[in-house]
């Protein structure tokens, strides 16, 4: 860590600098340094639909015993399932990590009304994210084919939505974090450092962005830069290998170390959630992905 610590110390100093000769945007959002006595930290999550088991209780069991501290469930239904979460989730260490989804509508669709559906429906399941303690709900803006509207107007009607829905989050305990995707699914956000400055014109701490491995695979030109763009900002992680979107480590040359030395050097202290398929037996290929994931996290 030291190496990029250093070198993140002597980034932050030129970003002040910056400030100091008027810049107002590193003001609106300037990157955390990590304060010391409270070092990076990995939490590894698993998506619930992902994980062997009938029940829930199975499925908390499983990733118990494989040093899982984590659970992601989709937001579809999520309002109606948080009495079987509280209670399946009481005296174990695994707790909800983020939500993903699972809304209704398209938040930049151009048509008002379905942008009313997607507000409404999100703001229902951030409700239940906050009763059942998640670290917020994972949101795309639009997948390709979903909106007709242009860029310029999408991000002005998304930045005044996601205001709305920052100060519910608020009111809940809740927190938005949008999630770039690939060129592939959806062309509107991308980066890390989109979505941090998404947040950043937003201006609300409910407001907050997330990485996912796979996508930054097709779409950033480094872990690391990615990472420090998004900062304080960044409340999740997605993971998967890097060709194929299986179980990290069933790609040959799947290397995580960059983008992990970027966490610890922002103090972060989220979770690392597996979202991926598998071409083995998932008692097997799980465990194997959150080792490869400690272990590569050591070496960062
Ligand atoms: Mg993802």
């Amino acid at each position: 860590m030291t190496g990029g610590r250093r070198s993140f110390m002597k980034t932050m100093t030129v970003a002040g600098a910056a400030g100091a000769a008027g810049f107002s945007a590193t003001e609106a959002h300037t990157i955390s340094l990590p304060d010391p006595s409270r070092p990076a930290e990995l939490k590894i999550s698993c998506q619930e639909g992902r994980i062997p088991g009938e029940t829930l209780t199975d499925k908390l069991d499983f990733l118990e015993q494989h040093g899982f501290t984590g659970i992601e469930p989709g937001g579809k239904g999520l309002s109606g399932r948080v009495s079987e979460f509280k209670s399946a989730l009481r005296g174990r260490e695994v707790k909800v990590s983020a939500i993903c989804a699972g809304f209704e509508g398209v938040i930049i669709s151009e048509d008002p009304a379905v942008r009313r559906q997607a507000v409404v429906s999100m703001k229902e399941i951030m409700s239940a994210a906050g009763e059942i303690g998640s670290t917020g709900l994972i949101i795309v803006p639009a997948f390709n084919g979903r909106t007709k509207l242009g860029h310029v107007e999408s991000r002005e009607i998304l930045v005044d939505l996601l205001g709305e829905l920052g100060e519910h989050g608020r009111s809940v305990d809740s927190r938005i974090l949008l999630e770039p995707l690939n060129r592939n699914e959806a062309f509107f956000l991308r980066l890390v450092a989109d979505a941090a400055a998404i947040c950043r014109d937003v201006d609300d701490p409910a407001i907050c962005c997330m990485g996912d491995f796979w996508h930054m695979t097709l779409e950033e030109s480094s872990d690391l830069g990615a990472i420090f763009s998004g900062g304080s900002l960044l409340h999740h992680m997605h993971i998967a290998s890097r060709k194929s979107r299986k179980m990290p480590g069933e790609d040959e040359g799947d290397n995580y170390v960059d983008g992990f030395r970027g966490l610890k050097a922002i103090g972060y202290r989220d979770y690392v959630s597996l979202e991926c398929g598998t071409n083995g037996d998932p008692r097997e290929t799980i465990p194997a992905a959150a080792q490869l994931i400690r272990t590569q996290w050591a070496q960062a």
